[in-house]
């Protein structure tokens, strides 16, 4: 029992911290959010909700100057003030913004936006293991080997629900008749209306590279045809 007790300990602040962290976002999000009002985009979602058998599916406008798509704890689904910018500009499609909502749609149907929690303490539980046992058999470099570990772990976690994510999104375009061109041509320019420059090692990234994203959308529709 005393040697499970770091472990229960980890379990509990990774709970603690999550539940915290959640109620913090939300209420950053309710804060910083309004409801998204435009015809055009309406059009495009309620084709979307059509193919769920929703009446609608609601979206919120995070103010942020950041390009991204987010799905919140509790479900709801953000784009920030940045891609409507984007939007607004003519520099991205109705069509291919309702990619990112169905992508974090995905997020939420699938359940990894509640999964988190369990994953981050599980994450938690398996540092201080490894950075018992490493720390041990390799003083000095230990407690580094276990963060390493872990977040190469962590990295693998997301990556494969991104990869989910896609595929529900894929599925949902071509259910509601807007098809996966919009999604491919949208990831295929995302490195470069976000900025992104020198990617991360694959083995520590979180998200899959885009042409990697690309690739298994293709896949599946080679399945599905
Ligand atoms: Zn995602």
């Amino acid at each position: 029992m005393l040697r499970l007790a770091p472990i229960l300990i980890a379990i509990a602040y990774g709970l603690v911290y999550w539940h915290f962290s959640a109620w913090r976002t939300a209420r950053d999000l309710d804060r910083t959010s309004t409801p998204l009002a435009d015809a055009r985009l309406k059009a495009v979602t309620d084709r979307l909700a059509r193919a769920l058998d929703l009446p609608q599916i609601r979206v919120h406008v995070h103010e942020s100057p950041v390009i991204n798509g987010l799905a919140a704890p509790d479900g709801r689904i953000f784009l920030t003030r940045g891609f409507l910018d984007r939007y607004e500009a003519g520099q991205v499609s109705a069509e291919e913004l309702a990619s990112v909502i169905a992508h974090e749609l995905g997020h939420v149907a699938l359940g990894h936006t509640r999964r988190r929690m369990i994953d981050f303490s599980g994450q938690n539980a398996v540092r201080v293991v490894l950075t018992a046992v490493l720390g041990r058999l390799l003083p000095g470099i230990g407690l580094w080997l276990a963060n390493i570990l872990v977040g190469m772990l962590a990295a693998g976690l997301s990556r494969k629900d991104e990869y989910e994510a896609d595929e529900y999104a894929a599925a949902l375009l071509t259910k509601a008749g807007i098809g996966t061109a919009p999604q491919k041509a949208l990831l295929q320019r995302l490195d470069t209306l976000t900025g992104a420059r020198g990617a991360p090692p694959v083995w520590l990234a979180s998200h899959p590279s885009t042409p990697d994203r690309v690739r298994a959308i293709e896949a599946l529709e080679s399945r599905w045809q």
